[in-house]
């Protein structure tokens, strides 16, 4: 099993004790009809009662890898476990699991009490009972004053309520919610992410969240999946992806990092020195991976942990420093991003975001010429393999 998906995300205190929903994916694969592989080989591990966010880009086979898990979707291959037992060939009501769509999948003609006690009615549950069930979900959602009304008379954030109330009140041990946001504008969705991870930590079930929004994940999840052509890239929390993404593919789906390269000239117990291009050299610390003299090295280092100053050509360059010229400044409030054109052919372009007292403490301009530097222990290798 490859070690990136085998991260444990920390233990989530819920108010209801025991937490439930643990996720176990070993060797799935999907093979659709005409050959397509959606998923391919994929080992996870998703702790019970934790908030996991299955990201990547269109096409990468996150909607079926959470469709096999709901039991939408019959694996080519491969194990799926929740809570210690085999679910695969089990209806979804026998798993456990209850699905939020993107489109919410609301009845139009049935109003939100109605809408949330429709699964119970097909389950045969006495109508004053389904009824007293839905209506104590539709409170802990806050829609208790417009149970009454039809879906058309909801706003957008109101029909997300309505359609997460209608698989809480299934009371599944997986909440599987695909692209749960996007039909949100962009205040609305920062409320409502909110919301879910707030009611995830109330209901102390697992929610499996499908997005491609990398802030979205970031911003609610315990543990972020990162997908790539239906292969994990990277499984850990929001910190690691963000501050050590293992891949140069990671660094560069989830952003705010310049990805640089350099051919390895020097080797000590701790550390890496790299030649890049241009005489320009990188010292990075020495992580796990093999490093061999004469090998090049891909690294990140975080926009936000590079410093921009005035260059002097007459000074030799020093070490994890780049030379280049401005491009581009725009103002963000909190910092300026500064874009570079950098003389070193294997970054051409990097970009910085300085803090704005920094900024403006000692300012640069467009097209003035520039050296970028950072700390040696910002600096991260990936491997480029996924
Ligand atoms: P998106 O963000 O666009 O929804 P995704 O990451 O969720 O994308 P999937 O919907 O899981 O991706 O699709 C993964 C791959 O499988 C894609 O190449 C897609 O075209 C293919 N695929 C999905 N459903 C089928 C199907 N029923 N038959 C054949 N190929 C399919």
């Amino acid at each position: 099993m490859d070690m990136s998906t085998s991260f444990p995300p920390p233990a989530v205190e819920t108010s209801r004790g025991q937490a439930l929903g643990g996720v176990v994916l070993a060797g799935l694969s999907k093979r659709y009809a005409d050959g397509t592989v959606a998923v391919d080989d994929v080992d996870l591990h998703i702790e019970p009662g934790s908030y996991c966010c299955l990201l990547g880009p269109s096409g990468c086979g996150k909607t079926t890898m959470l469709r096999m898990v709901a039991g939408h979707e019959t694996p080519s291959g491969g194990a799926i476990q929740i809570d210690g037992k085999n679910v695969i060939g089990r209806s979804p009501r026998q798993r456990g699991t209850a699905m939020m769509f993107q489109n919410y999948a609301l009845f139009p003609h049935l109003s939100v009490r109605d809408n949330v006690a429709f699964s119970l009615r097909v389950r045969g549950m006495a109508k004053p009972e389904r009824l007293r069930e839905a209506d104590r979900v539709i409170e802990q959602v806050q829609l208790t004053a417009l149970a009454s009304r039809l879906p058309g008379q909801l706003s957008g954030g109101q029909q997300q309520r309505v359609a997460l109330a209608r698989a809480i009140v299934m009371k599944p041990t997986v909440l599987l919610l695909d692209e749960p946001l996007s039909a949100l504008d962009e205040f609305l969705r920062l409320q409502m992410r909110g919301e879910l991870r707030s009611m995830q930590r109330e209901l102390g079930i697992t929610f499996v969240h499908v997005t491609h929004t990398q802030l979205e994940a970031i911003a609610v999840a315990d543990q972020v999946v990162v997908m790539d052509k239906g292969r994990i890239a990277q499984s850990a929390s929001p910190q690691q992806i963000y501050a050590q993404p293992s891949t140069e593919y990671v660094a560069a789906f989830i952003g705010g990092q310049n990805v640089l390269r350099g051919q390895v000239t020097g080797l000590t117990a701790g550390s890496v020195t790299l030649q890049g291009a241009r005489g320009a050299s990188f010292v990075l610390p020495r992580d796990a991976a093999t490093q061999a003299l004469g090998q090049t090295v891909a690294f990140s280092v975080r926009r936000d942990r590079m410093a921009v100053g005035a260059d002097d050509e007459a000074l030799a360059l020093a070490p994890n420093t780049l030379r280049g010229r401005v491009l581009e400044l725009e103002y963000q409030g909190i910092y300026m991003k500064v874009s570079l054109a950098t003389d070193d052919p294997d970054a051409p372009g990097c970009v910085a975001y300085v803090e704005e007292r920094a900024f403006f403490k000692d300012p640069v301009s467009v097209g003035q010429r520039v050296r970028c530097r950072w700390a040696a222990d910002e600096a991260r290798a990936l491997s480029t393999a996924a």
